[in-house]
């Protein structure tokens, strides 16, 4: 021990660090990575939506575990070329796939900042750890959730749905399932929604050990909303059946047409047959915050819990979710346990409360960063605007396809999800389908725009999710001009159609 103390004194011993050895060259890089990165972005709209890979591209992700060092410089370079080149494409201003946000520059900002502070938000008392509580506390605010409510970020809505998922099973499950497990459930619980359920909720069902048949899909009506009245029969089917109503979800805003339970009702129901209430608001819970559409989310503030996505309707770079709990009594007694490494102390780093006694990660990224930064740059009365603005833009492009006697609306346009169809003169469904499968690969491999698919009960179409800050009308109209471009070209080339990879059996709805 004497003899080390002596050698680092007299620097014998050369400890190692991940700080670079020249501060000043790290500098100068790092100013030209963020000219880069601001030109990156100013300059999306002039760029492909996507483009595929070449093959060379493909092989550089195959390469080995690095042994040897290489410069930073040259590290940065492969990333310019061989990433930044080849992004996913939902920044840009045409990308209308799935669900997703298109990220914003002051977010990416957090991130970085996030990053170099490096705490960690599995609690404790500093700085950060207020902050995501009080990103927590704004999340409650824009659902008109009361102060006393609980919450806490995390990865995305998956994992928010599974949190409040599983407070509801803990709460209604009549045993304390952390200590005896599902197996000592005296009757199996049963879950409730729509048959337009995103699948995470299935994989949540699983996880939780109720297995996916406690999940009862409610048939939808014509507008894709959950029957009410079929709910209510199978309740009481169920009750009679000997199972025990635990929960009932509601969705505000399906993956595949935006459709909004009517939540009202639902929050209703679930008062009168005493379930848990909780809402799927991965898409839709933020148009609370639109003044021209909050109307279409109303009942949301009564639920017992709630599902939001800032990496949705925020645009915070991925990943933040978030999930609130309208008793945070029941929030934390469903995941808190304090082992003895990490008892709370009355003053110092370990004072305050862990975070992660609402969750289950220990360690946890500081999320709240980005989010809180872009919060307080545009204030949220812009946010809610540009909802609106995606709203109206939905509605919109739905104008331009009824306008356009080659293209047909296949379901209700709700808020922003458009799902339509090229005519053609495909006689079968499946080459209709072959038909605009087509037209939407052509559109993705050409760096037009990037939609894609769904089946709307029993009808493949293409569907538009404009959930996106850069879109702008012409963009839409811009959209509309090459489908039926497309759409033309391979009808007269009589294109030999590619049948469909798939067949749309089992598959559910994914954002
Ligand atoms: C996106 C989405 C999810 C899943 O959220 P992630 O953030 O992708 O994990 C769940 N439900 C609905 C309705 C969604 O749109």
């Amino acid at each position: 021990m004497d003899a080390m103390l002596k050698a680092s004194t007299t620097g014998i011993v050369a400890e190692e660090t991940l700080d670079p050895v020249d501060w000043t060259e790290v500098q100068v890089l790092s100013h030209r990575i963020v000219d880069e990165a601001v030109g990156y972005l100013r300059d999306v709209r002039e760029r492909p939506v996507w483009q595929d890979m070449p093959a060379e591209v493909k092989a550089f992700f195959a390469a080995p575990l690095p042994r040897s060092p290489q410069p930073l410089a040259q590290v940065c370079g492969e990333v310019t070329e061989k990433v930044m080149a080849y992004p996913m494409g939902n920044i840009h201003p045409r990308f209308w796939s799935w669900y997703m946000g298109s990220s914003n520059f002051t977010g990416a900002l957090g991130d970085f900042l996030a990053a170099i502070q490096g705490s960690n938000l599995g609690g404790g008392n500093h700085a950060a750890a207020l902050m995501d509580s009080q990103v927590v506390d704004w999340c409650k605010q824009m659902m008109g959730f009361p102060q006393s409510a609980s919450g806490t970020l995390v990865s995305g809505g998956s994992m928010a749905n599974i949190i409040g998922l599983t407070v509801a099973r803990n709460t209604k499950a009549g045993i304390d399932v952390r200590e005896h497990g599902v197996a000592a459930i005296d009757k199996p619980l049963r879950f409730y929604g729509s048959d337009q359920l995103h699948s995470c909720h299935r994989k949540a069902m699983e996880a939780l050990g109720l297995g996916n048949q406690a999940l009862r899909r409610i048939p939808t009506d014509a507008g894709l909303r959950i029957d009410i009245s079929a709910l209510r029969a199978a309740i009481a089917e169920d009750r009679k059946a000997g199972f025990r109503p635990a929960c009932v979800i509601g969705t505000a805003g399906t993956v595949n047409t935006g459709a909004i339970d009517d939540l009202q009702a639902l929050a209703e129901l679930a008062a009168q047959e005493d379930l848990w209430f909780h809402v799927d608001g991965c898409i839709g819970a933020l148009i609370a915050i639109a003044p021209e559409n909050s109307h279409r989310v109303a009942g949301i503030e009564h639920a017992h819990s709630v599902a939001l996505d800032p990496h949705k309707w925020l645009h915070a770079p991925f990943e933040v979710g978030c999930a609130l709990i309208r008793d945070a009594a029941s929030h934390r007694n469903t995941f808190a346990v304090t082992p003895e490494y990490l008892e709370s102390t009355p003053r110092g780093l370990a004072s305050g409360h862990w975070l992660h006694d609402y969750g289950l990660q220990t360690s946890r990224g500081f999320r709240a960063l980005k989010v809180w930064m872009a919060l307080k740059e545009h204030g949220i009365e812009k946010f809610g605007r540009l909802i609106d603005q995606n709203i109206a833009q939905g509605h919109y492009l739905s104008t331009l396809i009824e306008a356009e006697p080659l293209l047909e609306l296949v379901a209700p346009a709700n808020i922003n999800i458009v799902c339509f169809r090229y005519r053609g003169d495909e006689t079968s469904g499946e080459r209709q389908k072959a038909l605009n499968t087509e037209i939407m690969l052509r559109l993705q491999e050409e760096g037009i725009a990037a939609l894609s698919d769904t089946t709307v009960h029993g009808q493949h179409c293409l569907r538009v999710a404009i959930n996106n800050h850069r879109t702008r009308r012409e963009d839409l109209d811009l959209l509309v001009r090459e489908t039926v471009r497309i759409g033309q070209e391979i009808s007269r080339a009589g294109v030999a159609l590619p049948s469909p990879l798939v067949g749309e059996g089992g598959r559910e709805a994914a954002g």
